[in-house]
């Protein structure tokens, strides 16, 4: 990376190879503006602060060649500034992971100048910079030699400053780790007002940062496919991943519809007998054929004729398929599926087992919340995070239960209950 930084082709530019640079460059720059995408698909897909956050830094770093990268937000009743961040990976980092919370002074501090007036500070010597504040060295034990610090601005507010610290081999900051910090910090901000928003949970934000997620993507990359001189090899890449996204937005908006009139009560559930065993014989013929393609073998234990409970068939169908589809979706090349019809007491008891990737403790008890995805999900299969939640109010609307166990590693088990027919 060194020899290809945007600084060494800048410098090597003269009159006996000027295209090639240029070529290196633009390349260079094409490389680096798909690194920023695909970090705001992905900063975009968690709504989760702490990983944004993490993102955020360990991109900084990378992108402009540094030793660690920090945060800092502004309380936005109390206007006060904090250091959000541990230090990140990079070579003068301790390597992150934890987070800290520090309050930093605006005034008496580069964050603190740069959160109140907008204008980025390239600080290639701290020691010569009276605004430095050395409270975080002092609390995290680093030494800062540098600063670069663009404002993090959400809809013309200052919402917070993005710093990088110390240039690797004690050099100069560019005009390019400017140019890149800022193209990232715009990003950031958008992602970390949207966590916030989340996280005051309005309906129709939601749904908006969800639908922007492949909008950014569609957005970005046709963008690209516009500047030109894009090899034809990318060309394809680039049109593979539009027309994923926009296939993605047209499955959301009809997950959304759905989810939207769940939430409004405004699905009527019919109440007819409806045979559980039949339901589950659906199911698995649904699922089979995406089964299969994986290699995963679909089993079925159902001691039972027939077994009727009162609900909606249609909408049973739904949530099974929901959690059968998880099945496959999750599992591992080769696995298993497997499906357990029980009769307890006065309820029928319905199990999906899978043999996939399994859902850590600590997700387990937010799993069934609208949007959410256990950590690095998106990185192995795309997802709404509305699945398990619409399943959820569905078998409750039936005055049934959901419950999941899981081993991370082994796979996963939801069992859903339901009252039985009265035998009359
Ligand atoms: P979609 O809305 O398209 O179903 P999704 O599958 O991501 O998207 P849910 O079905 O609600 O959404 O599941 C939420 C999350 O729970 C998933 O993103 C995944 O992280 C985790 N998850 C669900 N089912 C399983 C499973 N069987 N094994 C492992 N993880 C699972
Ligand atoms: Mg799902």
């Amino acid at each position: 990376m060194t020899d290809s930084s945007p600084r060494a082709l800048v410098a090597t530019q003269g009159h006996d190879g000027p295209l090639t640079h240029i070529e290196h460059a633009r390349e260079l720059k094409i490389q680096h503006l798909m690194r920023i995408l695909e970090v705001t698909r992905l900063l975009n897909a968690t709504l989760d602060p702490d990983i944004q956050l993490q993102m955020i830094q360990d991109v900084a770093i990378e992108l402009t060649e540094t030793g660690a990268a920090s945060i800092f937000l502004r309380d936005s009743r109390t206007g006060e500034l904090f250091f959000l961040s541990a230090l990140g990976g990079g070579a003068d980092g301790e390597g992150g992971g934890q987070l800290l919370r520090i309050p930093v002074p605006i005034r008496g501090s580069i964050a603190g100048s740069v959160a109140t007036t907008g204008e980025p500070a390239v600080v290639n010597d701290v020691s010569q910079d009276e605004r430095h504040y050395d409270g975080v060295d002092a609390e995290t034990q680093f030494v800062t030699r540098s600063i670069l610090a663009v404002p993090l601005i959400r809809r013309g507010k200052i919402i917070g400053t993005l710093e990088v610290l110390n240039k690797v081999g004690g050099r100069t900051f560019t005009d390019d780790d400017l140019e890149l910090l800022t193209m990232l910090a715009a990003q950031a901000a958008v992602a970390i007002e949207n966590a916030r928003l989340f996280q005051q949970s309005d309906l129709v934000s939601e749904i908006v940062h969800e639908l922007r997620t492949p909008m950014t993507s569609i957005i970005g990359y046709t963008r690209l496919l516009t500047l030109g001189q894009v090899p034809e090899e990318s060309k394809k890449q680039f049109a593979a991943v539009i027309h994923r996204e926009a296939t993605r937005l047209g499955h959301m908006v009809n997950d959304f519809l759905d989810w939207v009139r769940l939430e409004a009560g405004r699905v009527q559930l019919a109440r007819e007998p409806v045979d559980v065993v039949q339901l589950v014989n659906h199911t698995v013929q649904v699922i089979e054929p995406q089964a299969q393609e994986r290699g995963i073998v679909v089993g079925k234990r159902v001691p039972f004729e027939s077994l009727y409970v009162i609900g909606d068939e249609g909408r049973l169908k739904q949530a099974l398929l929901n959690l059968a589809s998880n099945g496959v979706k999750y599992n591992r090349d080769g696995g298993r599926l497997d499906f357990t019809v029980e009769q307890v007491g006065d309820s029928v008891s319905i199990s999906v087992r899978d043999t996939g990737i399994g859902i850590p403790e600590d997700s387990l008890d937010r799993l069934f919340q609208r949007f959410y995805r256990v950590p690095g999900t998106e990185d192995i299969v795309r997802g709404t995070g509305l699945g398990l939640n619409i399943t959820k109010s569905l078998v409750e609307a039936h005055g049934g239960r959901i419950a999941v166990d899981s081993t991370v590693g082994e796979g996963a088990t939801f069992t859903v209950t339901l009252p039985l027919a009265e035998p009359s």
